[in-house]
């Protein structure tokens, strides 16, 4: 343990000794990014902390508490070391090119040495707001909170988030809401934007510059494989693929929706990045719209794999003129579309608790989900019932959840049979560890959410608590386990944020 790491908060100089600042991204130069400050939050209160990512940055244990650190986080004080700064990239939006976006309400505050960067969203206007007003709003930011430690919690690749802060400054949507500021937490921010940027604007130079930053410090092993043809570039448009197609198995297997998976919203490290409208399926529906705003069904749940690809292809593009030759481009691609199917797979299997490769098991994927979509049955519940009637064989559970009961039952009658074929207390272990019994659904954020407005907070960190061991049983909290209350279907989400 560091001296910075055993010594108390209790002054700005503490706060600032806690964190060493190495801020790799900002010396990439002014082409990258625009220096300046936060813009001040009035009269910050915390709302919701996480403690496992001030232990991932190293803080000490009382942070939690720190007035300083709650007004440096509020973009009140500078961090002493940090170099704030907004990062331009552009971006297809919706399948349409949007030209430049870049950090409009984001401002990267620098890496430490933890290797993780700190990243203030809602902290003001910047140089690329353009109509914004550099503000998020208290229900978002509880949300892009809560939600970054959910899919923490679950195993799925994402920025995390270490505290929301919020404040009674209004801040006008739809309605007048309050602002909030989040702060999220990333080996690295950069999104396929980045490259797509330097690529338009034909600053090769830069296009160059950037792919080598992310090789050299994620991605070391592109360089030097003898695959294709020792094309670092080709290698890192692969890996990208690779860690994009595990993301998108990841969130079809558990339920969630993006909702905005717009180029600039894709993390090159293949993390969950941009909670905006998000949801995690209630019932299981393939066409499920999440984003309100998106009246095309773009993003619709089961189009996401399909769209990740296309947004990987425009990275391809982007990265031409560093692959050189079209056909690398194109194969370093292929593996996204040879990976996807492999990866969802394999949890699928998992989901079911099929340990072995058996005959029929693809059919019997297939028509679990074909089984689950006729009723639109509920996600989570069935997968968290399916994993304890593989110990107990009690099926009542599971065919409550179905009209049909036939076709329950003669699905049901063939699961028995395969899991005849293993030990089922062994299948019911193991599917508890990746069939979830907490996921943050929409009502769940909302009650928080409404709560927080009132300046109770211990919804959220209620939540937290859950979400943060989503496998765990937490007696006592049947209840955010349960079927979402009839006015769930109600909540409206859009791009508001
Ligand atoms: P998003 O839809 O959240 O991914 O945002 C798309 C673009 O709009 C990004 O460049 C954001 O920085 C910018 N943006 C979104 N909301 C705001 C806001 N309130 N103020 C300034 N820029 C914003
Ligand atoms: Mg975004």
């Amino acid at each position: 343990m560091s001296l910075a790491t055993e010594a108390p908060l209790d002054g700005k100089a503490a706060v600032d000794a806690s964190l060493r600042w190495v801020n790799r991204y900002a010396k990439l130069g002014p082409a990258f990014h625009t220096t300046l400050p936060p813009q001040p939050l009035p009269q910050p209160y915390w709302v919701g902390q996480s403690r496992s990512v001030g232990q991932a940055l190293g803080l000490p244990e009382n942070w939690t508490e720190s007035e300083d650190l709650l007004q440096a986080l509020s973009g009140n004080r500078p961090l002493a070391g940090s170099q704030p700064v907004a990062t331009v990239y552009s971006g297809h939006q919706f399948g349409v090119w949007a030209g430049q976006l870049g950090d409009g309400r984001a401002l990267l505050l620098g890496e430490t040495e933890s290797g993780l960067e700190l990243q203030l969203k809602g902290a003001g206007r910047t140089p690329y707001s353009r109509m914004g007003d550099g503000r998020a709003v208290l229900r978002s930011s509880i949300r892009e909170f809560l939600c970054s430690e959910a899919m923490h919690g679950l195993g799925i690749p994402t920025t995390r988030a270490l505290c929301v802060t919020g404040s009674d400054a209004a801040v006008r949507r739809e309605t007048i809401e309050t602002a909030a500021v989040v702060t999220r937490v990333a080996p690295s921010f950069i999104r396929f934007g980045h490259f797509e940027h330097f690529a338009a604007n034909e600053q090769p130079e830069e296009l160059r510059r950037l792919a080598d930053f992310v090789i050299d410090h994620y991605y070391p092993a592109c360089r030097g494989t003898p695959k294709f043809a020792g094309n670092a570039y080709a290698a890192l448009l692969e890996t990208v693929s690779e860690r994009t197609a595990a993301l998108l198995a990841s969130w079809q297997a558990v339920g969630f929706c993006h909702g905005v998976m717009n180029t600039d919203n894709m993390s090159i490290l293949g993390l969950t990045l941009d909670y905006g409208p998000f949801q995690f399926l209630d019932g299981y529906d393939p066409a499920h719209i999440c984003n309100h705003s998106d009246t095309q069904g773009r993003y619709a749940f089961a189009r996401q794999p399909n769209i990740a690809y296309w947004n990987l292809f425009c990275l391809g593009q982007a990265l031409l003129p560093l692959i050189g030759e079209q056909e690398l481009a194109l194969a370093a691609l292929e593996s996204y579309r040879e990976r996807y199917p492999a990866e969802l797979e394999t949890r699928l299997r998992a989901k079911l608790g099929l340990a072995q490769q058996a005959d029929g098991d693809r059919e019997l994927v297939e028509d679990t989900l074909r089984l689950l979509a006729a009723e639109k049955t509920d996600h989570t519940i069935f997968w968290r019932r399916l994993s304890h009637f593989a110990a107990d064989g009690q099926a009542a559970s599971v065919r409550d959840l179905f009209l049909d009961r036939t076709a329950c039952d003669a699905w049901l009658h063939r699961y028995e049979a395969r899991l005849a074929q293993q030990d089922r207390q062994q299948a019911s272990a193991s599917m508890l560890r990746c069939n979830p019994k907490f996921v943050l659904r929409n009502h769940l954020g909302e009650l928080a959410i409404r709560q927080a407005r009132d300046k109770d907070f211990s919804g959220v960190e209620k939540l937290l608590a859950l979400l943060a061991h989503p496998y765990d049983e937490h007696p006592g909290h049947e209840a955010e386990a349960g079927f979402p209350p009839e006015w769930a279907s109600s909540i409206e989400i859009s791009c508001s944020s």
